[in-house]
């Protein structure tokens, strides 16, 4: 068995959300556009599992789309703007493919973008402001970081976009993917005063393939599809009820103790942090970041160093696993923080769950401590 610290990249699913799928797929497989009593209990469940996600983050049941992932809300928000006059769209140069990816096809139809730095990992909310422009239609800045784990300021990023808007007297769309913040750290969409979010299931131990978008005026998304008008016509084609009830499952057992969960990382994650600095090792993540993202500068180029770790058995990543198709892309998400070129390449993240424990966590430490003294790799037990 491996060490497991990719929980950024995916998550195994729960036993919980597992049965539910493998209950809602025997059970409760009716399609919910049908309208007999089969199709009237899925309607009946999907509409019961959308009401419990969106209490769980605090907004209406009517705010809420399921798609197949976070990077399809991202597409479903973010296409419903080529329907507007072109103007510009401002986006921070730290965010996930899933966003950055846009700015090419944003700019090829004609649209301006800019992007904006994060000095030390953050965006600043004055020098949002300052990006923005009596054309500026939409500002794109997520809640987590999904390289370095950095929890942007998201209420005060919003706060700046509100005054500007205020005093320009026009409206500017605020979308954050906050799929790292997701049962993960403080969440409040409503009191951040966001206009959309996206939201991924498998990085909760909920299945892939399902995650969602939340929107804070339904009305202003076009459909990628029109198809059977499902999810209030807003995402057509059948939809994953077995899927989306297995998320439900896993976001509840996320946000059961939430808040104790996160300390107990948050402790598993200083140790790691605090016994890799004793070995002369350089933390990338900034201080206000998710207690379960540790993003740090190895000894060696970051393919090395994590084929060593891999040879121990720990499974961590060089920057994010998206980024492992496209080379360069974490060092680009380190530049925009201030950190070189060369220092970047030796990014390596270890990204924590739950469930991670301190037995694991010292296994980890142990193993950076004997490739940092040259040691060969031990043979482990565990695997
Ligand atoms: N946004 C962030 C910050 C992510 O970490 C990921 C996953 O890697 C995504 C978006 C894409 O999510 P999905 O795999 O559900 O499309």
């Amino acid at each position: 068995m491996d060490f497991y610290f990719d929980n950024a990249a995916t998550t195994p699913v729960s036993e919980r959300a597992l049965e539910e799928y493998e209950r809602v797929s025997r059970i409760v497989y009716g399609n919910p556009s049908s309208n007999h009593r089969l199709g009237t209990r899925a309607k009946a469940l999907l509409e019961e599992k959308r009401e419990s996600v969106a209490s769980q983050l605090g907004v209406g049941k009517e705010n809420i789309i399921f798609t197949s992932g976070a990077t399809e809300a991202v597409a479903l928000f973010t296409e419903s703007l080529l329907w507007l006059d072109k103007g510009t769209i401002v986006m921070s140069r730290i965010e996930h493919e899933a966003v950055s990816s846009w700015a090419k096809f944003l700019e090829k139809s004609g649209w301006n973008v800019v992007k904006i730095r994060a000095r030390g990992g953050f965006v600043s909310p004055s020098e949002l402001k300052d990006a923005l422009t009596p054309d500026t239609k939409a500002v794109f800045i997520m809640s987590v970081n999904n390289v370095t784990g950095a929890i942007e300021p998201v209420e005060e990023l919003v706060k700046s976009v509100r005054e500007y808007e205020k005093e320009h007297g026009r409206k500017i769309l605020f979308f954050s993917d906050s799929v790292q913040a997701l049962g993960k750290t403080g969440l409040d969409l409503r009191k951040w005063d966001v206009d959309g979010a996206s939201f991924s299931a498998h990085k909760i131990n909920g299945p892939r393939g399902i995650g969602m978008l939340y929107v804070k005026n339904p009305s202003i998304i076009h459909p990628l599809a029109a198809a059977g008008g499902q999810e209030g016509g807003r995402r057509g084609g059948t939809e994953n009820l077995p899927a989306i009830a297995a998320f439900e499952c896993a976001l509840s057992e996320w946000m059961e103790n939430r808040a104790e969960r996160e300390k107990k990382t948050g402790e598993i994650r200083a140790y790691i942090k605090t016994e890799l600095e004793k070995m002369g090792i350089n933390v990338f993540s900034p201080d206000n970041s998710s207690p379960y993202i540790l993003s740090v500068e190895a000894p060696l180029p970051s393919e090395v160093f994590t084929r060593m770790l891999m040879d121990k058995g720990f499974c961590v990543s060089s920057g994010s696993a998206c980024s492992n198709n496209r080379k360069g892309k974490t060092e680009g998400i380190l530049e925009a923080m201030g950190i070189d070129n060369r220092r970047a390449g030796k990014a390596v993240r270890i990204s924590l769950s739950k469930d991670t424990s301190l037995s694991d966590a010292e296994a980890l430490v142990k193993a950076f401590g004997e490739l940092l003294n040259g040691k060969a790799p031990v043979s482990d037990k565990r695997r």
